[in-house]
């Protein structure tokens, strides 16, 4: 196996070199547009290909793919010697409701992954609400013990949540070997993003990124925007733009990106083998598409799914991405954008669509996006009834 040309970065509380590309196994490609239904062939491909040029960081959790990402994180990866990956995986504090729940959990990863030791090990999205199960059963208690036995190398925790929340867990538990934060060129100043970035690399806890490419956004941004970036490098995706701003940051151990193509997959691997930081034209050109992209008005969905199940069957992150191409085809090609609206949003069920949201709430706590998603489901409702 070669070892490519990736981008490495080594941190002594880390103690191995680790890829700046990390392959998020949250996305992978699916059959028949069923989330549970991962395409084996292919993404096992993927997983050999992203091996091959030197990517060494694999981060899958419970919940991905409905609870069988870290089953096909076990049967891609455990073709391969131990060394040459590094698995993490995640423990969710909302689904613990004793501290033996957490244990099983926990066990079952290790069959799941087919491996004795992780990596890295994460506490899921300690949110304020999630804060609470996590205290209460003693999670971080239970896991450290299991990094003192050898089943966890590495000890971190993911948020989605406000500075001052991060904070507090940043203290509460005094021994982080990394934390996983969102970051992204449209999120930086706006989502708390650079304050947490700071505070972490002011307290020399390596960064693990994700949502680069704010799950896909921006690949695609709006006409207009990409336009500004197409014109500056004709050649670069516009993937490339948001993968090379994260990994720019000095304190990144790697950006995660969710993969769910090999073209995906060849194009951050080109990104990041031979990675070149964005030089100050460059960061100027972002800004610009930055303001055309902000003045679209693009709901911030990532399609993360974690609002989901809807109880009234609303496939929200389906919705959302349907209205934002909309949205951003608008300026370019204004009839049209309509006519697409109309006949893509008709290819969800009825009961998938915005009218059966009953505003009940349930999905509103469990978005990292914090996105008042009753108040949009009623636009969308609006808008698809006159469409
Ligand atoms: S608020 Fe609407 S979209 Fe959200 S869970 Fe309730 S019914 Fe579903
Ligand atoms: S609405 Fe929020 S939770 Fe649901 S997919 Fe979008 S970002 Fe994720």
């Amino acid at each position: 196996m070669s070892d490519g040309n990736m981008e490495k970065r080594f941190f002594a509380s880390v103690g191995r070199k680790i890829s700046l590309l990390g392959f998020g196994l949250m996305r992978l490609p699916i059959l028949n547009g069923v989330t549970a239904d991962i395409d084996y062939p292919t993404a096992e491909r993927m997983v050999g290909r992203a091996l091959d040029a030197g990517i060494n960081y694999f981060d899958t959790a419970w919940i991905y793919h409905e609870n069988k990402s870290e089953v096909f994180a076990g049967e891609a990866l455990s073709k391969y010697p131990r060394d040459k990956y590094c698995l993490a995986t995640k423990m969710p504090p909302w689904v613990v409701d004793s501290a033996a729940r957490a244990e099983d959990i926990f066990n079952q990863q290790m069959k799941k992954c087919h491996v004795d030791y992780f990596d890295f090990y994460l506490m899921h999205n300690l949110c304020t609400d999630n804060y609470e199960p996590a205290v209460k059963y003693r999670i971080y208690e239970f896991l450290h013990k299991k990094k003192e036995e050898g089943a966890i190398r590495r000890l971190g925790f993911s948020i989605h949540d406000t500075t001052e929340q991060m904070t507090r867990v940043l203290n509460d538990y005094d021994e982080w070997d990394f934390v996983q934060i969102q970051i992204n060129y449209i999120d930086w100043d706006t989502l708390g993003s650079k304050r947490q970035y700071e505070i972490l690399t002011e307290r020399g806890i390596p960064v693990v990124v994700m949502e680069p490419v704010r799950g896909g956004a921006l690949a695609s941004l709006t006409p207009e925007a990409a336009s500004v970036l197409k014109r500056a490098n004709p050649e670069a995706s516009l993937a490339s733009w948001a993968i090379r701003y994260a990994a720019d940051l000095p304190g990144v151990l790697t950006v995660l990106s969710g993969m769910t193509s090999p073209d995906q997959l060849e194009d951050n691997i080109d990104t990041m083998t031979g990675f070149k930081p964005l030089s100050d034209e460059e960061r100027n050109v972002l800004k610009e598409a930055i303001a055309i992209y902000r003045a679209s008005g693009a709901i911030p969905c990532t399609g993360c799914r974690y609002c989901m199940d809807c109880p009234s069957g609303v496939d929200i992150p389906r919705v959302f991405e349907i209205f934002n191409h909309y949205r951003v085809s608008l300026a370019s090609i204004p009839g049209l954008a309509r006519i697409v609206f109309g006949n893509t949003y008709r290819s969800l069920t009825s009961s998938e669509q915005a009218h059966n949201c009953t505003a009940c709430e349930v999905c509103v706590e469990h978005c990292p996006q914090g996105i008042d998603i009753p108040k949009y489901m009623n636009e969308i409702a609006d808008f698809a009834a006159s469409s």
